[in-house]
């Protein structure tokens, strides 16, 4: 787990488990129709708009044929060549306003497809926002942002491509076989004889489809996913040279997404050729017992052309079926994924009845604490340690010992198995999660700034700040002078689109959003560990600032910067191995005076 937290080769590449690592029940079809409804049901004006449409196309599709049977059985034998031109008309009306509709209920269709998208891939995102950190370990980024981009994508384009198919053939295939049962119900029957084949069909690959589509959206997922981690780690990757190395991976699983595609094409292109052998059976049927039935003069050979079109129009259906299966599979298996994460619940929750935890002290208590990341590996087992209010405690130990958990335990990033961690003596599984977090400040090695200017990245510490407070945090941080220095000053844009800061530049940044935010307690973890010694001076004048008047937990890679600090704790690997002042400590040549003698071999600075 490297600290910069942007690359992790060792991470498993296999499919993220969610929520507790229970499995998650596979949101079906009619669970997809079911949320889509919920999301949609507000645009109902829109869509019985494109209902209407749809209806009116059906008719102007049972038209048509109508218009051919009539000229061949009574136009053609009585002569009537003035009404010709009625029929030629009705023709092309009927073909002009069938692209008026469709144009009406495609536009209203894809907009409500679009509406859905949006309120789908925002309700996501809320919920992604609410869980834990502990999910966003066992999750790959790259994995959870191609759900909220490219799985709600595909939910979109079914709404607004494929349910309008679904509507049109819904009623044009009803009409045209109540028509056709009405005309002739023999010929009608026999037609119909060979859909529960084309059904059959239809399922049986249906079912192989979803888990093919499954695969692609995880191996996109999992192409999104390396392409997130290589361009966040593409410093480490050239100055390890391992660019080829790492073409090589991804190349890997783009050759994944690739034959999981090829092998969706191949299951369709498997598919259409069944379907059509049952069309022409269809057309072999009319054909032969139509023109026996017209032989026998039971039907007229108009009826025959007629019905020969709407055979067409009767398949149709059932060939978009076909599609539409397809992209229904395609959805529900992007559903699937999407309310994987929408059913995985936070473990951190408050109590119904949490109390707002009153402006602390700081008294801060660590009882009897368990703790594990997972059930296997226990970082701390019956964990004590007291923070007393208004006092620096420091934690020095080696790397892995458990200190930036303990620092993660505070804010209740994680909760403990067992144990209690207090606060001036509330608990915090009884206090609101806000009212916690407000009155605790975090600087750490790892600096987080978001893209925008650097007054937001400050004001993020409290965005009722006036530019005066901005300012005056900025400089109490140090980071007044060279943010002024900038042509654009606060207004600066930093990260891809703007300047680049050095790491310096970063922490005192990330200093001034702190002191802006102004909390109780403060936890420092080894928040100078990557800077030089210059750097380290002007951030150890600001940190100073910080640390005043508030409890603060300082967890220091280099000793020189917790020597000031009333009571330090050697910790090992995960117990407390001693404890004491600076001189104390140094007194009881243990743990500590070795890691000091460590950084600063004889003869020590003087202090
Ligand atoms: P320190 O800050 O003292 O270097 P940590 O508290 O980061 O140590 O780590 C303590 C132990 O917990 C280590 O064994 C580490 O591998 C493990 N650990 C830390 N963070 C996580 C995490 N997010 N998921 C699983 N294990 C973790
Ligand atoms: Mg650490």
């Amino acid at each position: 787990y490297s600290s910069n937290g942007a690359f992790r080769p060792g991470r498993g590449m296999g499919m993220g488990r969610f929520g507790t690592g229970e499995k998650v029940k596979p949101a079906s079809v009619a669970g997809m129709f079911g949320r889509i409804y919920e999301h949609a049901r507000r645009e109902w004006p829109a869509i019985a708009a494109a209902i209407g449409c749809v209806i009116a196309i059906s008719l102007l599709e049972f038209i048509v044929p109508q218009l051919t049977k009539y000229t061949i059985d009574r136009l053609i034998p009585e002569r009537r060549l003035g009404e010709l031109i009625y029929i030629g008309g009705g023709v092309l009306g009927a073909a002009v306003a069938l692209g008026a509709l469709n144009y009406v209920s495609s536009s209203l269709m894809a907009s409500i497809g679009q509406k859905v998208l949006y309120k789908f891939r925002n309700d996501l995102y809320r919920h992604m926002q609410s869980l834990d950190v502990s999910f966003f370990d066992r999750n790959r980024t790259g994995d959870l942002m191609s759900r909220v981009t490219n799985d709600v994508s595909i939910l979109q384009q079914m709404i607004s491509s494929s349910m309008m198919q679904l509507f049109t053939d819904f009623f044009t295939f009803g009409a045209i076989a109540l028509y056709m049962l009405w005309i002739d119900w023999r010929l009608t029957l026999l037609l119909l004889a060979t859909f529960p084949f084309m059904i059959l069909t239809t399922r049986l690959f249906g079912r192989r489809m979803r888990s093919s589509f499954r695969k692609v959206q995880e191996s996109v997922a999992d192409v999104s996913d390396h392409l997130h981690n290589s361009l966040t780690g593409i410093r480490l990757i050239k100055s390890f040279t391992a660019e080829d190395y790492e073409s090589e991976r991804f190349s890997e699983r783009a050759r994944r997404n690739m034959d999981a595609n090829i092998r969706v094409v191949r299951l369709r292109a498997a598919y259409e050729p069944i379907i059509d052998l049952l069309n022409f059976l269809g057309l072999a049927i009319v054909l032969v017992f139509g023109a026996w039935l017209a032989i026998n003069g039971e039907m007229t050979i108009g009826t025959i052309v007629a019905f020969l079109s709407y055979l067409r129009l009767l398949q149709n259906p059932i060939r978009h079926v076909s599609r539409i299966i397809n992209t229904i599979q395609q959805s529900a298996a992007a559903h699937e994924r999407i309310m994987e994460v929408m059913n995985t619940k936070a473990d951190i929750v408050e109590k119904d009845n949490a109390d707002t935890l009153p402006p602390v002290r700081g008294h801060i208590v660590f009882r009897d604490v368990e703790f594990g990341y997972s059930r296997e590996a226990e970082v701390l087992s019956r964990f004590n340690l007291e923070l007393e209010a208004g006092q620096v405690t420091a934690l020095v130990g080696s790397s892995g010992s458990g200190k930036t958990t303990i620092a993660h335990l505070i804010p209740r990033f994680y909760d403990p198995q067992a144990g209690e961690i207090e606060i001036d003596g509330y608990s915090l599984k009884d206090v609101t999660i806000a009212s916690l977090r407000e009155q605790i400040g975090i600087v750490s090695q790892e600096i987080v700034l978001f893209n925008g200017t650097i007054g937001e990245n400050i004001r993020y510490g409290n965005t009722n700040a006036t530019e005066e407070e901005v300012a005056a945090a900025a400089r109490a941080a140090n980071a007044a002078a060279f943010i002024e220095a900038f042509p654009g000053g606060y207004d600066t844009q930093i990260g891809e689109r703007g300047v680049r800061l050095s790491g310096g530049q970063k922490q005192r940044i990330s200093i001034a959003r702190a002191l802006l935010k102004n909390p109780r307690i403060v936890i420092l973890d080894e928040a100078t560990a990557s800077l030089d010694t210059e750097s380290e001076q002007h951030i150890q004048e600001a940190l100073a600032l910080l640390l005043k008047g508030r409890t603060c937990l300082v967890i220091a890679h280099r000793l020189s910067t917790i020597r000031q600090a009333d009571r330090i704790y050697v910790l090992e690997q995960g117990r407390i191995a001693e404890s004491g002042s600076h001189d104390e400590l140094l007194q009881r040549r243990g743990r500590y005076s070795q890691l000091y003698e460590m950084q600063f071999p004889q003869p020590g600075p003087a202090i």
